[in-house]
């Protein structure tokens, strides 16, 4: 398969948000989620092993990671495994610890979702702090780059895997005050696609970005600390194109850049 032929296959409409996965969908893939303590990787992490995924659950607060280990096991599904690691200070070591602990126990990996990310701060670019701008880049789309690249044998390893990047409104129409957080989601939409392309030809790995639209987590009140949340889904109601994207439904489409919400 070339990569303009994997490119091309995009989904229909918005058929991808009304997927109805099985109890099943998802039974025998390993999948990494980071950022799976809190927010939509928690939720994720849960409805992925709820329909038979094996996960491993990276982040950098590991009680989150246990709370969510433990209601896993709680409800009967396949034990996840714990990697903590924080993509603000992880170094190569680390990342090749992962990787190599990965590849022991799984021997392969079929799903890769970049969902850590941190906001910064909501500044004109003539005062926005210098460390703050590195830092986010780097949690954002540094990170998600050197996972990814640790990762790929394991998930070439895979006979149908999938890396799923987080985006977001800004990272496709950037606007003021977002500075690096727009600019690391604009980013990922570029690695995304430069991915995509150069894994097409091999039709092993697809590759897509996932904009979760508004949601209510904590990331989500600090940007917009007036709003009530009340107002916003809550993680759990944006699973299903994550869901479609993870699992065999989803075969072929890769290069994509898909909104979990219409409008
Ligand atoms: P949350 O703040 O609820 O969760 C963010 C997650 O990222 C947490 O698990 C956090 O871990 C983890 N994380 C942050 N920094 C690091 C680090 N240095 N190392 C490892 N893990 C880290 O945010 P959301 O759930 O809202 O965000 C998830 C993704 O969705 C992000 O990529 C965000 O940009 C994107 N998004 C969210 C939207 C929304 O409205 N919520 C809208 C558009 C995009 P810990 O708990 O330990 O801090």
């Amino acid at each position: 398969m070339t990569g303009d032929a994997m490119n091309a296959a995009a989904p229909s409409a918005d058929s991808y948000r009304r997927f109805e996965p099985g109890s099943d969908a998802l039974s025998g893939r390993v999948i990494a989620i980071t950022g799976a303590g809190d927010g939509i990787g928690r939720a994720l992490a849960l409805a992925a092993a709820g329909h038979g995924a094996e996960l491993i659950l990276i982040g950098r607060t590991v009680s989150k990671l246990e709370q969510v280990h433990a209601l896993i096991a709680a409800r009967g599904h396949a034990e996840a495994s714990i990697a903590p690691l924080d993509l603000e200070r992880a170094i190569a070591r680390d990342y090749d610890t992962l990787a190599d602990a990965l590849q022991r126990r799984y021997g392969r990996l079929d799903g890769l979702v970049h969902n850590a990310g941190i906001l910064g701060t909501l500044t004109p670019i003539d005062q926005y702090d210098v460390p703050t701008w590195v830092r986010v880049l780097h949690v954002n789309l540094t990170a998600a780059f050197a996972l990814t690249q640790v990762l790929l044998p394991a998930l070439r390893a895979s006979a149908d895997a999938s890396i799923v990047f987080t985006g977001s409104g800004v990272g496709r129409r950037p606007r003021a005050y977002w500075g690096a957080y727009a600019a690391s989601k604009s980013g990922i939409e570029a690695l995304s696609r430069t991915l995509a392309d150069e894994l097409g030809s091999e039709g092993r790995v697809r590759v897509n970005v996932l904009n979760p639209g508004a949601v209510r987590t904590r990331m989500r009140a600090q940007a917009y600390p007036a709003e009530d949340p009340g107002n916003l889904p809550r993680p759990e109601e944006v699973l299903r194109p994550y869901l479609w994207l993870l699992s065999a439904a989803s075969r072929g489409v890769s290069g994509q850049s898909l909104d979990c919400q219409a409008g």
